[in-house]
């Protein structure tokens, strides 16, 4: 990680002076959260380190100006500093990815996928629809035929990664909104390797003729081939929508390259911006040419005004994906989960499909006797942050899991390489293997309460900490 200026010390510090004469326990709790992150082993996949540029530049006036509408057509006055911060963003984006388009006005991933999901409705069944019906505009359709459309814009077929195999909650997960506004299916991975089978997801796409193909996920360790996904979805006419949010920074990275970069293959992208893209928390859209139109009317379709000062921390985030040192810690956070992957596997753990090829690694912890909540819990203990997650048919169930996910964008900001993956790995083989599920009254394994023995959660913190404090988070950065 660069050096923070001295100057940015000093704003910092200014900054909480300034927080702490409105609310002291609110620049109490930031001062906290600093050295926290400091001090903690962040192995959440979802989770990343700004720099300081992206993070002062959600820090002003921008917040306060509304611009509901797209660049040059807004719905409110003096939006002209607005519209060169979009401009810029989505200049940035298009030419990072490589694509067609871009729309950088959702807030986060999921208000970027239903902003995606409800353009490609418009752009496949409304358009068409109106255009049969002779009107220009939905709102000249009789009730009646206004009815028929509504039906049919709610009886669409969507067809993602089910949650168990790696897919998101918005990929057609039935409790979320997803789920219910679209009639869902869902395809899974093989059950012996673990890994995307493409025949029959191709076999699922011929029966259940998905109007979206949805691709992507957060919790699967394996790089996905899009040209494939493309030709599968072509097969039914199917749209193919990417959701690249967890992985968008080894596509900027170009880690990701030829069919393993979902911009050319896909019709819509979306992303978040905040994860191994290393940017502010938001999301983001790519498109064709084609979905463009529609994706454009995000607002007022789905999104209400944009957040200018998070747009404009996106543009600074995008400058800063397009240098090559962001290529080079792309290529480290790929490396590093190999790393983190080879050391569980040579200390005898066991990793869902094997192993990893992008940046991250799924454990299965039901060698070491335990579920996912007991091990997230224990390894919390000793410092280290993770998250638990299902495993492919689960036999825990989503609550309880058999995984823990681990990420390596966050560390691999600090600067950790190899020695210390491999060390992580250690260290949580350690904990585990010093966790035991408590018993029930009955006698049976607790699924929840565990006993970490005497000692292990200490050691695992120093050696942790020496880690740390030779890969500094914001090095120079000092707070008065
Ligand atoms: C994280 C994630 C999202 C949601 O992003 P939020 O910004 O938390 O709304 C959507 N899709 C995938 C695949 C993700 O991993």
């Amino acid at each position: 990680m660069a050096d923070v200026s001295a100057l940015t010390s000093s704003a910092y510090s200014q900054a909480l002076e300034v927080i702490a004469s409105v609310e002291p326990r609110i620049a109490e709790a930031t001062r906290q959260e600093l050295a926290d992150q400091r001090g903690s082993l962040k192995l959440i996949a979802s989770e990343n380190y700004a720099s300081p540029a992206v993070l002062m530049t959600m820090g002003t006036w921008f917040s306060d100006k509304y611009a509901e509408g797209t660049v040059g057509h807004r719905f409110y006055a003096g939006c002209q500093n607005v519209d060169t911060v979009e401009t810029i963003a989505s200049e940035h984006a298009k030419e990072l990815f490589g694509a067609e388009y871009a729309y950088v006005q959702p807030h986060s991933g999921i208000d970027a996928n239903l902003t995606a999901y409800w353009a490609i409705l418009a752009h496949r069944v409304e358009g068409p629809w109106l255009q049969n019906a002779g009107v220009k505009n939905m709102n000249d359709l009789s009730e009646a035929d206004w009815e028929k459309l509504r039906n049919e814009l709610g009886n669409q077929r969507l067809l993602g990664m089910s949650l168990d195999a790696g897919g998101h909650l918005t990929h057609g997960f039935r409790p979320n909104i997803s789920g219910k506004m679209f009639h869902q299916n869902q395809y899974g991975t093989d059950p012996v390797t673990g890994l995307l089978d493409y025949d029959a997801v191709a076999k699922k796409v011929k029966e259940f003729k998905p109007l979206i193909l949805v691709a992507g996920y957060s919790a699967y360790p394996r790089r996905v081939n899009f040209a494939k996904m493309r030709e599968i979805a072509d097969s039914v006419g199917a749209t193919l929508m990417v959701d690249m949010a967890h992985f968008a920074g080894l596509v900027a990275g170009k880690v990701f390259t030829g069919e393993e970069n979902p911009v050319p293959y896909a019709h819509v992208v979306t992303s978040t911006s905040h994860k191994s893209l290393r940017g502010p928390r938001g999301g983001f859209i790519l498109a064709t040419e084609e979905y463009a139109p529609s994706v454009d009317r995000g607002c007022p379709m789905v999104l209400g005004g944009p957040l200018s000062h998070v747009m404009a921390a996106k543009a600074v985030a995008f400058a800063e994906a397009k240098t090559e040192s962001f290529q080079t810690y792309a290529q480290n956070v790929a490396d590093n989960a190999q790393s983190l992957a080879g050391g569980f596997l040579s200390r005898g753990a066991k990793l869902v499909t094997g192993g990893t090829d992008n940046h991250i690694v799924l454990l299965d912890v039901t060698s070491f006797g335990l579920t996912g909540r007991q091990a997230e819990s224990a390894l919390l203990d000793a410092g280290v942050v993770t998250n638990r997650n299902s495993v492919p048919s689960d036999p825990n169930g989503a609550w309880y899991t058999s995984g823990i996910r681990f990420g390596t964008p966050a560390l691999t900001t600090r600067g950790f390489g190899h020695d210390e993956f491999d060390k992580v790995a250690e260290l949580v083989v350690d904990v585990l293997k010093n966790t035991t599920p408590n018993a029930t009254k009955d006698g049976a394994a607790s699924k929840a309460t565990y006993t970490l023995a005497d000692g292990v959660a200490a050691r695992t913190k120093g050696a942790s900490a020496e880690m740390l404090d030779k890969n500094p988070l914001y090095p120079g950065l000092e707070l008065s």
